[in-house]
């Protein structure tokens, strides 16, 4: 009644005002009935949605939140499995520094298996058997296949192609996954700080993230180099977007102010031009 608008004299009148619906006084069993919708959603479908939350929270995985480096977890997972096989073979001990390509490979593809069995152990559990992956899954589209040390790589039909087989057959890894996004941070390192375009391009030379631009994307914004390049070529600085500033090229005593464009780019490709006009002004101008 309040919403719908009212006089004051008919709410002094009001029997509903004062005490509700008359059938709320009767007993419960006679109260008006009225038919709720049912849910589209199964009671057993409901809970798996809710098991599968709770696994995201309840388990992580404590092998890679420690590492914020990929190139560290694979010399740590390395020099493990070199002491597992220094400790059982006793004749062949290796007692180098520095790890081998093989064993950085061995490392690598531990690694990557245990992700995937992680991530996607419905998937390949079929695979398997000789299976083809269910329609539900999100490798669906990717025709996957297994390989020769149990991963999980990208099917398709680039198999006669005249590219290495790493290229034609990516290791499909979860998008979001700590391992994927280590290691997609050290490919964006390693490229001198590229942009999406270029860093998926070169993982993919050898790996597939599920949502690869969304992955790229979020690595690169967890990168405290590009982070801290943004916020200076922006507005903290005070920079004037209508003319180049001026700037003091010299800390000698007779200093020189000029004006200068500087642009960051964290995209090496895409390259930005740097331009210091030749004109000179007095100090003070
Ligand atoms: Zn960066």
């Amino acid at each position: 009644m309040i919403s719908r608008g009212v006089f004051v004299e008919e709410l002094i009148r009001s029997e509903l005002w004062k005490h509700g619906p008359p059938w709320l006084r009767e007993d419960k069993s006679t109260w008006p009935s009225q038919g709720i919708p049912e849910t589209k959603f199964s009671v057993e479908e409901l809970e798996l949605k809710k098991k599968c939350d709770s696994e995201q929270i309840l388990h992580p995985d404590p092998l890679f939140e420690r590492f914020s480096s990929y190139q560290t977890l694979l010399n740590v997972v390395g020099f493990c499995f070199r002491f597992c096989n220094n400790a059982r073979y006793k004749q062949r001990r290796n007692f180098s520094s520095v790890l081998s390509v093989a064993e950085l490979q061995h490392a690598k593809t531990a690694l990557v298996r245990f992700v995937q069995d992680k991530r996607f152990p419905d998937d390949l559990h079929r695979l398997k058997k000789g299976f083809i992956v269910s329609s539900k899954s999100p490798l669906r589209l990717l025709s996957p296949f297994l390989d020769a040390d149990g991963l999980i790589r990208v099917g398709g039909r680039l198999r006669l192609a005249d590219t290495p087989y790493d290229v034609k057959h990516q290791i499909v890894l979860p998008g979001f996954h700590p391992f994927t996004l280590l290691l997609l941070k050290f490919h964006h390192r390693k490229l001198v700080h590229s942009g999406i375009q270029m860093t998926l391009a070169v993982v993919r030379d050898e790996f597939w993230p599920l949502n690869g631009r969304k992955a790229v994307r979020s690595a690169i914004r967890s990168c405290y180099e590009c982070s801290r390049a943004i916020v200076l070529s922006g507005d903290e600085t005070g920079l004037s977007i209508c003319t180049p500033p001026m700037v003091q090229i010299s800390s000698a005593r007779k200093m020189h102010c000029t004006r200068c464009i500087k642009c960051f780019s964290p995209d090496p490709i895409a390259t930005k031009s740097t331009s210091i006009s030749p004109k000179k002004t007095s100090s003070g101008t």
